[in-house]
Parts: structure tokens; C-alpha cells; sequence
């Protein structure tokens, strides 16, 4: 099935069928163990469900095909998949990550540093320059890219941050969650890691917490994350593995649908009086939107911020004066939800205090983009 187009491979599920059944509908495998033969091997390569299951390994090989990388893994949530990249390293290694990123991730690595497990660095989202005097070759193990984050839209350069940090003798990891292999594919663009929090759009209905990464390489690193994950067993489980090989099957058409919508509710957003600032690659305006034109295809992703005039408390009212939009944490789902966020990462975030984001969904353009002008004119009157 090489010679068919990353949403082929989606829509079948990689064209399996079941060698005895025929059944095309990928199984369950609840099964924790697996038989040995009489000479005391394992003739099915599987031995026990923390080191591999085949429900997971049918969504796995499914992330290596769109993602073009070599191997993935499965993991009980984002978190599982990122904290997991950094178990790895050795005791002082340093680790540089962007000022804007998902607050659990941010928020770990600053424990991390704190008990002088890692040394920790930010830099701007997508400062190039300030990346490369950040670096310390030779001890920089990790550089953490996040594009575009979450929730303030940044992009970042993924084939330049992987030149320079390879340079330095540093691997590139991405939190691809936002952009998903249909919009983005970073380890085409030199990145070595892509993880991505398949509870979002991957999955995208909203019911499953799971991670997962990708490699481009089959080596040293990503043999120590399988080890990790086998021996501290935060693997997803079987019925949660197949629930997201069913939503991945529909990915290439809920992504570009919620882009499109996002665009739209962007658009309208960026003229309205209401509005002082809008965050979203989508826009002209953006000043990642080249940078994202060039990386991105089919699209900029389901979600974007934007900060009322009035601040802070017309933010809270706007939120509350939506009908459509949900107003609850996540993003990715096929509804669309809505978040003042800042409260939400607490003291210390570097987000603004009065930054709406928004998760589009796949709900008709014209009525979201109505619930938002009848919030936005409640507070004008
Ligand atoms: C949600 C999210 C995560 C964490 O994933 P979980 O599945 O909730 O553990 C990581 N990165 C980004 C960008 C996210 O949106």
C-alpha cells in the first residue's frame, strides 16, 4: 500500500484484514499473555500486553505511515508520551524549550530542573537566533518544538531548529498535537521525534486519553523510550488503542473541515471592533504565517486564541455568553469548545489574562461564526 496517498492508508486502516476471519474491522485484543511454544519462544513476536499488544501495533503502524517515520508507540496520554522522552536523558543533560507550550509539558520540565534532574532553557517560539546561542554543544540533548503552540498560535521553523540543533549535536522533538500529520510532518522536515496528544484531534471524538510517539530513526533513543514504556507501563490499553484507530480513520476529513472553520471564525474575528488581537497562522497578518504556509499543508490547525477589547473580565463574559461553543478544557473533538485559559495554567503562565482560545469543530461555519457575533454584541450593549 506504498503507492497510495496518506489518507488511503487512513480511511482502511492500512487495508487489513483479519488472515482467518477476513473480518476488516481491526479486533480487540484484550489478551495481557501470549503462548509460548514447546521450545519456549514466542512464535507471534508478542509476550505480554506492557511490552506489545496488536491492537496497539495496528494504530502504531497507521502513525508510522502518515507521519513517514520508521516506528511509534502508543502511550496512556500526551503526557505519558513527552515525560517519557525525557526519562531518558542522563541525570544534567540540558534541554531548551520554547517560552509558549503546553503548560502540563512546561510545567513538568520546570519540576525537573528544579530537583536538578535536567538544565532547562526557554527561548522565544520560533527565535531562531536565540535558539542557536542557547545551545551548549555537546550538552544540549533535547530541543522541544512545539508548532503552532498551544494555546498562543506560535510557529516555529521546524527544518531550520532541526539544522541548528543537530549542528549542536541535538535531537529535535515536536508536539505535533495541534498540527497533526495531515497539516504538518515533521520528521520529513529533519525533526527526530514527533509526539503528538492523540486525545485531541488524532482520535478526535473526545473520548479516549492517549499519546503517542513517532521516530525517524531506529535507534539508540528509541530504544530506550520502548524500554521505558515497558518497564514503567504507560501503554494505552487495548480498547482505548482500537478506539483510536477508528477516529484515525476519519482524520483527514475532520482536519481540514475544523481548519476551514477556524479560518472563518479567524477572519471574522480579526475585523470585528470587538476584537484587539487575533492568534491564528492562518492569517495574513500572523507573523508565522509564511513560516506555516511553507510547513503546513491543507491547512493551520483547529485552533486559535484571541483577546477582546475590555480585557480580562469582558474575556470571562464573552466565554460565558456562548451557546455553541462549550466551554470546557480540550481541543480536537469534532465539537467545538471554548476556554479562557489563562486561569486554567494558573500563576506564573505565560499567557495572556485575557486570552479566549478556541477548539473548532465540525459544526456549520455560519452558525459558530453567529455565536460569536451574538456574544461579542451582548457586551457591546
Ligand atoms: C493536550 C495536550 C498535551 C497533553 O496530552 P494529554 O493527552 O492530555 O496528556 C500535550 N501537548 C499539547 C499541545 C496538548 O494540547
Amino acid at each position: 500500500m506504498s503507492d497510495v496517498k496518506p489518507s488511503t492508508l487512513a480511511a482502511q486502516a492500512l487495508g487489513w484484514s483479519h488472515p482467518s476471519t477476513g473480518a476488516l474491522v481491526p479486533s480487540v485484543i484484550p489478551s495481557a499473555p501470549y503462548e509460548r511454544a514447546p521450545d519456549g519462544s514466542y512464535p507471534s513476536g508478542h509476550t505480554y500486553t506492557r511490552d506489545q499488544n496488536p491492537t496497539y501495533e495496528q494504530a502504531e503502524a497507521l502513525l508510522v505511515a502518515l507521519e513517514g517515520g520508521v516506528g511509534a508507540k502508543l502511550f496512556s496520554s500526551g503526557m505519558a508520551a513527552a515525560t517519557t522522552v525525557f526519562e531518558t536523558l542522563e541525570s544534567g543533560s540540558h534541554v531548551v524549550a520554547p517560552r509558549h507550550m503546553y503548560w502540563t509539558i512546561q510545567r513538568w520540565l520546570e519540576q525537573l530542573a528544579a530537583t536538578g534532574r535536567i538544565v532547562l532553557d526557554f527561548v522565544p517560539n520560533g527565535d531562531l537566533e536565540g535558539l542557536r546561542s542557547t545551545l551548549r554543544p555537546g550538552r544540549t540533548k533535547i530541543v522541544w518544538v512545539e508548532t503552532p503552540s498551544n494555546p498562543t498560535c506560535d510557529i516555529t521553523d521546524i527544518a531550520a531548529s532541526a539544522q541548528i540543533a543537530h549542528a549542536a549535536g541535538a535531537r529535535v522533538v515536536v508536539d505535533g498535537t495541534v498540527a497533526t500529520p495531515v497539516l504538518c510532518q515533521p520528521l520529513t522536515l529533519g525533526a527526530d521525534l514527533v509526539m503528538h496528544s492523540a486525545t485531541k484531534q488524532l482520535n478526535g471524538h473526545s473520548d479516549v486519553l492517549a499519546g503517542a510517539l513517532v521516530t525517524r530513526t531506529d535507534d539508540e533513543l528509541w530504544t530506550q523510550i520502548g524500554h521505558d514504556r515497558s518497564s514503567r507501563g504507560a501503554v494505552l490499553g487495548p480498547f482505548e488503542a482500537w478506539l483510536l484507530l477508528r477516529g484515525m480513520r476519519t482524520v483527514f476529513l475532520r482536519v481540514p473541515a475544523a481548519a476551514r472553520n477556524a479560518l472563518r471564525v479567524a477572519e471574522m474575528l480579526a475585523q470585528h471592533p470587538g476584537v484587539v488581537q487575533v492568534m491564528y497562522p492562518g492569517l495574513k497578518s500572523h507573523p508565522g504565517h509564511s513560516v506555516a504556509a511553507r510547513q503546513m499543508q491543507g491547512g493551520y490547525g483547529m485552533m486559535l486564541s484571541f483577546r477582546p477589547a475590555g480585557g480580562e473580565p469582558v474575556a470571562k463574559q464573552i466565554v460565558g455568553a456562548l451557546r455553541l461553543f462549550r466551554n470546557a478544557t480540550s481541543l480536537g473533538g469534532v465539537e467545538s469548545l471554548v476556554e479562557h485559559r489563562a486561569p486554567v495554567e494558573g500563576p506564573g503562565t505565560a499567557v495572556p489574562d485575557d486570552l479566549i482560545r478556541l477548539s473548532l469543530g465540525i459544526e456549520d461555519a455560519d452558525d459558530l461564526v453567529s455565536d460569536l457575533d451574538q456574544a461579542l454584541a451582548r457586551i457591546a450593549t
